[in-house]
């Protein structure tokens, strides 16, 4: 899709209203999550050059945290709330676990000439009991009607009852998706999309190539019983997430983000192997 044109006037630049795409980078590619704090550079350049190329004109991109947000966020019990004051401190050094990943991410982005812009969920977002209540919108509009791409992450956020919270990338995928009318949600993972049961253990688990919500609470009432979607682990919490946009008629595309061409395919609206969830 080409860069969208642009009406000036007096000083302003006011884009034609173009729907968002929500492009989510998975913590599972951008870092190796079984080394703490360590990214996969080569991935995150790759994952940039892709987003450069598809040349989408209305984006957002948000990243999870890997070996990055959960390493330091489990260390101090971060999920279970405020109880203690040493927690402060875990707060401090997560969210700062999760800068230095952005700024690789970052970094990538702009040195491929894309205009990203950081967004930090923990300076305009409150969560209460782990759920977005508010999030400060105008700046996020405001940037996307300059053209420039808004780039947020997994973060430590303040919490109204539980003192703070650990706000998911995928969480705020579909509330950003919600937010701001987008068009579809790009989900690149380390799996193909989603399987009938967790892939990585069962080599008889099959791709779901295309699924409706309906279909996908069918399955899920005889799971026990039978050979239904197994969404469990990371991928059961994804579709959890993602569930309120898709209500909103907003479509999803589970990708794999190693592998190369397939988010570039996803973001060009080619044929790309994934699996599509939409309301049906
Ligand atoms: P990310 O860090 O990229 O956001 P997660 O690691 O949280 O992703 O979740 C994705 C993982 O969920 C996959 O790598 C896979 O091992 C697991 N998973 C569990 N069940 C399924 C399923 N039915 N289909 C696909 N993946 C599944």
């Amino acid at each position: 899709m080409p860069v969208n044109s642009h009406t000036v006037k007096k000083g302003m630049v006011k884009r034609m209203s173009v729907k968002p795409t929500v492009l989510k980078l998975g913590g599972s590619v951008i870092t190796d999550k079984e080394k703490p704090l360590t990214p996969n550079l080569e991935a995150i350049e790759r994952l940039a050059d892709e987003i450069a190329r598809a040349n989408v004109s209305s984006l957002i991109v948000v990243h999870g945290g890997g070996s990055f947000g959960h390493h330091v966020a489990k260390q101090y019990n971060l999920t279970e709330g405020y109880g203690d004051p040493a927690q402060v401190t875990g707060f401090s050094e997560t969210h700062r676990a999760m800068t230095k990943l952005n700024s690789l991410v970052m970094e990538a982005l702009i040195s491929h000439n894309i205009n990203a812009v950081v967004v930090q969920p923990s300076s305009c977002v409150v969560t209460k009991a782990g759920r977005i209540q508010s999030m400060e919108r105008k700046p996020l509009k405001r940037m996307l009607d300059m053209g420039l791409v808004p780039v947020l992450y997994g973060d430590a956020v303040l919490d109204s009852e539980k003192g703070f919270a650990i706000l998911s990338g995928d969480q705020l995928v579909s509330s950003l998706a919600i937010n701001f009318g987008a068009s579809r949600i790009i989900m690149g993972g380390d799996v193909d999309g989603l399987y009938t049961k967790e892939p990585k253990a069962n080599k008889s688990a099959r791709l779901v190539k295309r699924v409706t919500l309906e279909e996908l609470k069918a399955q899920k009432h005889d799971i026990e019983g039978s050979k239904a979607t197994d969404v469990t682990g990371g991928m059961l919490g994804k579709i959890r997430e993602l569930v309120p946009a898709i209500e909103h008629n907003i479509q999803a595309l589970l990708v794999n983000a190693a592998k190369p061409l397939r988010v570039y395919k996803a973001l060009r609206g080619k044929e790309v192997t994934g699996t599509i969830i939409e309301k049906g």
